[in-house]
C-alpha cells in the first residue's frame, strides 16, 4: 500500500519494516510532474520497494536501486541519475524551511489493484 504523509523534507519516503506499506513524502509531489520529478519518484518508490522485500542495509539498497535503473533505463537516463542524486538537489531553501506539524497520512487508493496478476 502507498500512503502520502508530511515527512521532513530530507526524507523521500520510508517503509515500516514488517508491513506492506510505503509512506511517500507528500511534499515531493507538489506541482512537480516533469520527467525529472517522476524519475525521482520512481527511484524513491523502487528503493522503498526493495526495503519491503527484506533488504535492510541502506547502502546495499541504494546500490540495488541504481543497478535496477541502470540495467533497465541506461546510464544516461533521468531515472539512473535520480537514483544517484535523490530529489533534494532540486529543492529550494524555502522547501527546507516548511516543516509540517504532523504526518497527516493519506492512503493512495488503487495503487495496487487486487486483480493485478503479477504475483504468481
Ligand atoms: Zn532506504
Amino acid at each position: 500500500m502507498l500512503l502520502l504523509g508530511n515527512l521532513p523534507v530530507n526524507v523521500g519516503a520510508f517503509h515500516p519494516m514488517g508491513t506492506n506499506e510505503i509512506v511517500l513524502n507528500r511534499r515531493l509531489l507538489r506541482s512537480k510532474t516533469g520527467m525529472t520529478e517522476r524519475s525521482h519518484l520512481f527511484a524513491i518508490l523502487l528503493h522503498e520497494y526493495l526495503h519491503s522485500l527484506g533488504f535492510e542495509d541502506e547502502a546495499h539498497v541504494r546500490r540495488l536501486t541504481y543497478r535496477v535503473c541502470l540495467d533497465n533505463f541506461g546510464k544516461a537516463s533521468a531515472v539512473a541519475e535520480a537514483a544517484i542524486t535523490g530529489p533534494w538537489a532540486d529543492l529550494t531553501e524555502e522547501d527546507f524551511g516548511e516543516l509540517e506539524p504532523d504526518l497527516n497520512l493519506e492512503l493512495v487508493r488503487n495503487f495496487e489493484r487486487p486483480d493485478s496478476g503479477y504475483i504468481i
